[in-house]
């Protein structure tokens, strides 16, 4: 099925998302040292998560699955804090992004089939992932964060003209969905 991408931009912003823009897939460069900063495990999900290396696979494989998909949107969330301290604001507008990001998801996997959603933190479609124990509950609605997969976000918002950071008291939270 063809794609009017700038159509999904405007359904992505009408969905919650602050921004969104088109993705080109060119743009999208795996870096070892972006996926070895996921070993430090800051966020704790380091081998306990699917979506997070290691489950996620191989650099390779990843840079194998992302050539797939020709196209793409990048979108995003921007929220304001109380001050830079606010880590529960922070918490509310990262929550508030997840959701409007799954949300789109499942109208875009509905829309257009095989989709790869990238987000920006572990994937939390189930309560309980199934890693190591099990196979993967849903492979098809599993969302890897982009840094999961080598990306470093800065890079492909400024690439493809999004901004990254707007102050102080400003956050934004970035996820891409790429279509074949
Ligand atoms: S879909 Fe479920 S089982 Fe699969 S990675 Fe996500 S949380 Fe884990």
């Amino acid at each position: 099925m063809s794609i009017d991408l700038n159509m999904v931009i405007i359904e992505a912003k009408e969905a919650g998302f602050t921004e969104a823009a088109i993705l080109d897939p060119e743009t999208i460069n795996l870096m070892p040292e972006v996926r070895d900063m996921c070993s430090a495990n800051t966020c704790g999900q380091y081998d306990k998560n699917w979506s997070c290396p290691p489950g996620c696979g191989t650099l390779e494989e990843c840079r194998e699955n992302v050539s797939g998909f020709k196209r793409g949107i990048i979108v995003q969330t921007v929220g304001e804090l109380e001050d830079e301290w606010d880590f529960e604001g922070m918490v509310e507008i990262e929550k508030g992004h997840k959701k409007v990001f799954m949300k789109f998801a499942d109208e875009l996997r509905t829309k257009y089939g095989k989709i790869l959603c990238l987000g920006d933190g572990p994937c939390a479609v189930c309560e309980e992932c199934t890693f190591p124990e099990k196979p993967c509950r849903l492979p098809e609605k599993k969302v890897s964060a982009m840094e999961a997969y080598g990306i470093l976000v800065s890079d492909v918002c400024k690439k493809n003209g999004l901004g990254y950071y707007f102050g102080r008291c400003k956050v934004a939270f970035i996820s891409c969905y790429l279509f074949e």
